[in-house]
């Protein structure tokens, strides 16, 4: 039997990769500046890490360019880019540990969904590597006397700006299939996140991937952020965040040069619990785990938990009793699920989501306070209200932490209602044993991913995006493709 690793002995040991990485090789910023990224479990400095600048930006599409123009990548066969990739996913799968302990130590999750993650980033970089070798183009069906050819080639210059609250996972949703189909990839982590990221940045050269095809380089986003946005050889950006800086990234496209934009946004996703779901308590652990995994930052997190009035205040308890199994606890304990938030800024903008509920009127019922103040570290208690209405702001505004707006419901006209009344539609949960029901109300739902008795099903085989403000285009399965192919018509005259 393995012996249990000793998470802290392991972070001390580790070595952190803190400058950019461009064509190929680590490079400090040209400015020179750099920033702290700092450990939320415990409001340490772990590395101080370059803060890139628009001129690195220059570089780093230049790099990404010249790989591309060159084709040691974007025109090699699909069968070996696929067997480069399925490398990098093995070495991702070997550094799985180390890449985990970065990522919590960067943004405070529990070390045992860190693994999770990672295990999960390997297997999307493998079966894009799969995927790319067995995809067919098309020949249109045109009078015999003409031959079209429908064909998809990478669009080039790919860069992808991510967030921090699945560091790792939500980068490889953007440049697994966005290298898969031959592009250059130019990757900014979010500043609260750097650390892994740059790890695999060089994982993938020992994969065989040339120079310049992935670069990463970290930086803030109104300087690093905004100068990928702007830039006039990028032709498409992949972005993952808030719905407010996905917007800035449609004007960037429009005042530059019409790249085409992907956007992953927010969310206020409703759970609808009826009376008659199959299973009250399997409802209440995916209720509880849907605000609380992840400390509630979690784009598709069931934040508004919506609940038939004859099960209300039963349901409501069960979930009580389960939140106390989320008590912040050490990110580094194998055993803990619940962690720090990521930052300070965002626990003290959690808390503040919390005052508001109060002043608002919602009945505080578990939880609201900031935890295990004497670590130095940003934890927040698992917070429940009750009695909200959905005209309130803790209802309307996604809040990003562990804050669940519980609100009753009376038929599944008002259910559906109520969970469509939100600038957001990125998913819902329904729980029902009745199918009709269940098939009704999923088809009345505006949301780009539903689930049924379940949450979170599927994995890297199913699209996942969201309607309305929660953004367009599809990270997973093979629809994420679309974003970073473009398709070209060929058309031959036969005599
Ligand atoms: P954010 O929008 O603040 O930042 C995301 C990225 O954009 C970061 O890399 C950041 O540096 C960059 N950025 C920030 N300001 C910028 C600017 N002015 N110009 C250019 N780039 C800029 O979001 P966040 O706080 O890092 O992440 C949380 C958000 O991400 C939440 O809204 C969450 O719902 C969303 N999210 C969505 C999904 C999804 O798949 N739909 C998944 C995860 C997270």
């Amino acid at each position: 039997m393995n012996s249990p690793i000793d998470w802290r002995a392991e972070a001390a040991r580790l070595d952190f990769r803190n400058q950019a990485f461009i064509d190929g090789r680590f490079t400090p910023a040209i400015s020179g500046k750099t920033f702290d990224t700092i450990s939320p479990i415990d409001g340490r400095v772990l590395a101080h890490v370059a803060a890139c600048d628009a001129a690195d930006i220059d570089r780093a599409v230049a790099a990404a360019r010249a790989a591309f123009e060159k084709g040691s990548w974007s025109e090699v066969a699909p069968r070996q880019r696929k067997r480069t990739l399925i490398k990098l996913a093995d070495l991702i799968a070997k550094h799985a540990n180390e890449l985990a302990l970065l990522e919590t130590l960067d943004m405070g999750k529990p070390v045992r969904d860190a693994r999770g993650d990672v295990a999960a980033v390997a297997e999307c970089v493998r079966w894009y590597g799969e995927a790319i070798d067995k995809l067919y183009d098309e020949i249109a069906p045109t009078p015999r006397d003409a031959l079209a050819l429908i064909t998809r080639e990478p669009v080039g210059i790919v860069a992808a700006v991510v967030p921090w609250n699945y560091p790792l996972l939500m980068a490889a949703w953007k440049f697994a299939p966005a290298l898969a189909t031959g592009n250059s990839v130019v990757l900014k982590p979010a500043e609260q996140s750097p650390l892994s990221i740059l790890r695999v940045a060089e994982l993938a050269i020992e994969a065989g991937i040339p120079a310049g095809v992935f670069n990463v380089v970290p930086g803030f986003g109104e300087t690093a952020g905004q100068a990928l946005g702007r830039h006039m050889d990028v032709d498409a950006i992949a972005f993952t965040g808030s719905t407010s800086v996905g917007k800035l990234f449609l004007r960037y496209a429009g005042e530059s040069n019409m790249k085409s934009v992907s956007l992953e946004c927010g969310g206020k996703s409703p759970n609808i619990v009826f009376a008659d779901a199959p299973d009250l308590d399997a409802a209440a652990e995916v209720a509880a785990d849907g605000i609380f995994g992840n400390s509630g930052q979690v784009c598709d997190a069931g934040s508004r938990l919506l609940v038939e009035e004859k099960i209300h205040d039963a349901f409501l308890a069960k979930v009580s009793e389960l939140s106390r199994k989320y008590k912040p606890r050490d990110p580094l304990d194998p055993d803990t699920i619940m962690g720090s938030m990521v930052d300070r800024t965002q626990m003290d903008r959690v808390l503040g989501y919390i005052e508001t509920g109060k002043s608002e009127g919602a009945a505080l019922k578990v939880g609201g306070k900031q935890a295990r103040i004497e670590t130095g570290g940003f934890y927040i208690e698992p917070t429940i209200f009750a009695g909200v209405d959905n005209q309130m702001k803790i209802a309307r505004e996604e809040i990003f932490g562990p804050v669940l707006a519980t609100i009753p419901f009376s038929t599944a006209d008002e259910a559906i209602r109520i969970a469509n009344d939100s600038i957001y539609g990125l998913e819902a949960n329904i729980w029902t044993n009745d199918l009709t029901k269940a098939h009704k109300t999923a088809r009345a739902l505006r949301a780009g991913v539903v689930t049924i008795n379940t949450r979170d099903a599927g994995g890297i085989v199913v699209p996942f995006g969201g309607y309305k403000q929660s953004g367009f285009g599809r990270d997973k399965s093979l629809h994420a493709l679309e974003k970073y192919t473009q398709l070209k018509a060929t058309y031959i005259k036969l005599g």
